[in-house]
């Protein structure tokens, strides 16, 4: 058995399901389950109505009608609309609830953002069996999803591990083609939740890992994992092979291509993930695997994360004391608020958080242990790469930056020493990840700031030396 995930842009229109169709048909042998995102840009128009109803009471679902009903229609699949109208009409009385009674918690934007996935497993399902695979749309809880009641960022639970591959691998036995909602759940309660958003990953990785699948294949618009986001750097080439380590580094620290948490359940069963294009499925894509094979580059990957808040927090009473950092990370916790990077001296620490948190309460309880300094329009510069290359990688970020005139603000190597992440300001981010990436993939020497000879000579090949 394989799970197969197709996001959003695989899945955008008719000319994309007949693609995704194809690629179905041609792996039947593998006996596959699907996973789909909601079509193109649904979960955000879904977002946009609710909005709408709640701000100014308007009820307005025609972008969203229009994209599935003309699918159906140039899909062939008229019957299917009999299974659509009846989700379209409960959608417009949950947005009439809301311009009423003027409520968008998060539980409720959950209820709604939940209709994408809905509609999108019912037309792929009915296309394929219009093309005579017994094919059968479900939503994720019919198969044993079960999360906590964390809205917007629901966790899967324990439980699911069982319910999953009991729910499943029947089915799949008895020759149906699953077809399942990504990116949503039940609670215990039976409350409609979602994993975050591009939570599609997660709920394929989780599929795979419960059922012991052979592998699961994330399919998106790209070659697969790049060496760089593709709209920040053009020439960004796709990397052959990744950890489950590297990829979630990759994801946490802003690489949009995956879901921060979908390697989790994989890493837990050595399940092998394939990262494909569904517009180039010739592409031989990205395989993300336990163990690294042999690496030739000392970099697999550059990635920043922008609106970023650099805390800085310094005490006399730090010095030679302790609990001093337990007390800040305490603060941290009481406020709900998650830390990113911390680097600490004998005196000062200082950590980044998402500009989004309001930390006005948590400076206010802050300030009385320390002084503090909140900087905003930070960006986290990640390099994902060799360990065992480290002090190389950093000579070269360095000095990249130095060569910008871009001053660093704080840098960390993550414990799992895959990461190398530094800060700078928003409005640097991307030209120093394209002036890395030069520098490490593309083999340009940077000069030495007084224009003399580039301190990459005599390390030709960039052999190594695992
Ligand atoms: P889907 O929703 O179809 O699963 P996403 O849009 O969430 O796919 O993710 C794919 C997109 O991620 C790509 O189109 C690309 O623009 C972006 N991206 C950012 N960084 C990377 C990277 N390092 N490698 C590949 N894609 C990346
Ligand atoms: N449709 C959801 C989103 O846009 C989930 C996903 O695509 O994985 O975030
Ligand atoms: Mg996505």
């Amino acid at each position: 058995m394989v799970v197969m995930k197709f996001g959003g842009t695989s899945v955008a229109d008719a000319v994309c399901i007949r693609r995704v169709a194809d690629i179905v048909k041609s792996r039947l042998e593998r006996r596959p389950v699907l996973v789909l995102s909601a079509m193109g840009d649904t979960t955000d128009h879904l977002l946009e109505a609710g909005a709408l109803a709640y701000h100014k009471a308007q009820v307005s679902t025609g972008v969203i009608e229009r994209l599935h009903l003309e699918t159906i229609q140039n899909l062939g699949l008229g019957a299917a609309e009999g299974e659509i109208v009846p989700l379209l009409d409960e959608l417009k009385s949950l947005l009439t609830g809301i311009s009423q009674i003027r409520e968008l918690s998060r539980r409720t934007r959950d209820y709604l953002l939940s209709f994408g996935e809905r509609f999108s497993v019912r037309i792929v399902a009915a296309y394929l069996a219009a093309l005579g695979i017994t094919a059968k749309a479900f939503d994720s809880w019919e198969l044993g999803f079960v999360s906590d009641s964390n809205y917007t960022v629901a966790e899967i639970s324990g439980e699911s591990w069982n319910l999953i591959p009991e729910k499943v691998l029947p089915l799949v036995e008895g020759g149906v083609l699953p077809v399942v909602t990504g990116f949503i759940a039940r609670d215990a309660a039976g409350t409609i939740t979602t994993l975050g958003r591009g939570g599609s990953d997660l709920s394929a990785t989780m599929i795979a890992a419960a059922c012991n699948a052979e592998e699961v294949q994330i399919w998106k618009d790209v070659d697969g994992i790049l060496t760089a986001d593709p709209r920040i750097v053009k020439n960004a080439k796709p990397v052959e092979t990744v950890t489950y380590e590297e990829a979630a580094e990759l994801a946490y620290f802003g690489a949009q291509v995956l879901h921060p948490r979908a390697m989790q359940p994989c890493m837990k069963t050595g399940t092998p993930v394939l990262v494909k294009n569904s517009y180039n499925a010739a592409a031989p894509g990205t395989r993300i695997v336990s163990s690294p094979e042999k690496r030739t580059l000392p970099v697999r990957a550059i990635t920043s994360r922008k609106s970023i808040t650099l805390v800085d927090i310094v005490s006399t009473r730090m010095l030679g004391q302790y609990g001093f950092l337990a007390e800040v990370f305490s603060s941290f916790a009481r406020h709900h608020i998650s830390v990113d990077m911390v680097a600490t001296s004998e005196v000062s620490v200082s950590l980044t958080l998402d500009t989004v948190n309001d930390l006005s309460a948590l400076k206010e309880e802050l300030s009385r242990i320390a002084s503090v300094e909140l900087r905003q329009g930070k960006a986290i510069v990640t390099i994902v790469g060799n360990v065992k290359r480290s002090s190389e990688i950093l000579a070269r970020a360095f000095r990249t930056c130095e060569f910008l005139g871009v001053p660093v603000q704080m840098v960390s190597q993550g414990a799992s020493k895959v990461n190398i992440s530094f800060i700078v300001e928003d409005t640097e981010a991307e030209d120093v990840v394209r002036a890395l990436h030069i520098d490490f993939f593309d083999r340009l020497e940077v000069p030495e700031p007084g224009g003399g000879p580039s301190g990459n000579e005599g390390k030709a090949g960039n052999e190594d030396k695992e």
